[in-house]
Formats: C-alpha cells, sequence, structure tokens
C-alpha cells in the first residue's frame, strides 16, 4: 500500500493520529488507542491542546463552529452544525470551540462574533463566515470553500 492510499485521522475522543486506508473510510473506522468510533455523526468538542492535534496531524479538511454557551444564535445553529456533520463525515472533521473556555483559541483566530464557522485545511484557514446557518446551508458553503481553487 502506498502512502497515498491511507490518511491520517486524528480520534474524537483520544486524539490520536490514526494511519486509515482510504477504502475504509465509508466503513466506520475505528481509533487504534480507544477503540471508539472514529466517526461520530457529531462535532468534536475540541480545546487548545487537541484543537493543534486536529489542526495540524490530520489529513482532514477541519470545519470549527466557534460558538459560547450564552449566545442564542450559537445554540439554535447547533443542531444544525450537528446534522451537517452526518452529511460531511467522513470527507471531513467537523468540531466545536466554546470560545467562554477556550479565549485563547478565541483570542489566536480573532473570533470578533459568535458562532463564526472556519474551515481549516493542511494547517490553515481557508474560509470563514460569521453568523448562524442552517444544515444545508453550512454544508453547501463547506463543499464550495473546498472547490475553490488555493
Ligand atoms: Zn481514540
Amino acid at each position: 500500500m502506498t502512502h497515498a492510499d491511507t490518511l491520517h485521522l486524528v480520534c474524537p475522543h483520544c486524539h490520536t493520529t490514526n494511519r486509515v486506508a482510504v477504502q475504509h473510510l465509508d466503513h466506520a473506522p475505528d481509533c487504534g488507542r480507544c477503540h471508539r468510533p472514529l466517526f461520530i455523526g457529531r462535532p468534536a468538542a475540541l480545546d487548545a491542546a487537541s484543537f493543534d492535534k486536529h489542526l495540524q496531524r490530520s489529513d482532514l479538511p477541519l470545519l470549527v463552529d466557534f460558538w459560547a454557551p450564552w449566545c442564542g444564535p450559537c445554540r439554535t445553529m447547533a443542531p444544525a452544525f450537528e446534522a451537517a456533520t452526518a452529511q460531511l463525515e467522513p470527507q471531513l472533521r467537523l468540531a466545536k470551540v466554546d470560545t467562554e473556555a477556550e479565549q485563547q483559541l478565541a483570542a489566536r483566530f480573532q473570533i470578533r462574533s459568535i458562532p463564526t464557522l472556519a474551515l481549516f485545511w493542511q494547517g490553515r484557514e481557508i474560509a470563514r463566515q460569521p453568523g448562524a446557518m442552517g444544515t444545508s446551508e453550512i454544508v453547501r458553503w463547506t463543499r464550495a470553500a473546498l472547490a475553490r481553487p488555493r
């Protein structure tokens, strides 16, 4: 098997990097360390340490919902983001960052309003969209951003 046939995936539970054959992506792969599913149909909750693992070590694009518990529009968008996760996995990893608990991350990415969606790939941010969105809007926006030439 050549390198191109495998992807590095970061576990949403223990944040260990796994190597998974591309043809196994659609067959509910498990984490080699904690043996839990690598895709769970809902966003992974990330803190500063786990965020960097998903940003730097995963071959999948990372779509992040920057939110806060006190933010009404964020709570409204949460079920839409979870439904979008089911549609976008396993091509992407979806994650949530609580900007109240993780103020360093919010400052580092200069999150000025919430909710804000930010799409990262290969270690850098490639698109950002402030404001609440519905499920189909999230999916459409993400696919369009990934399809744009870089
Ligand atoms: Zn794991």
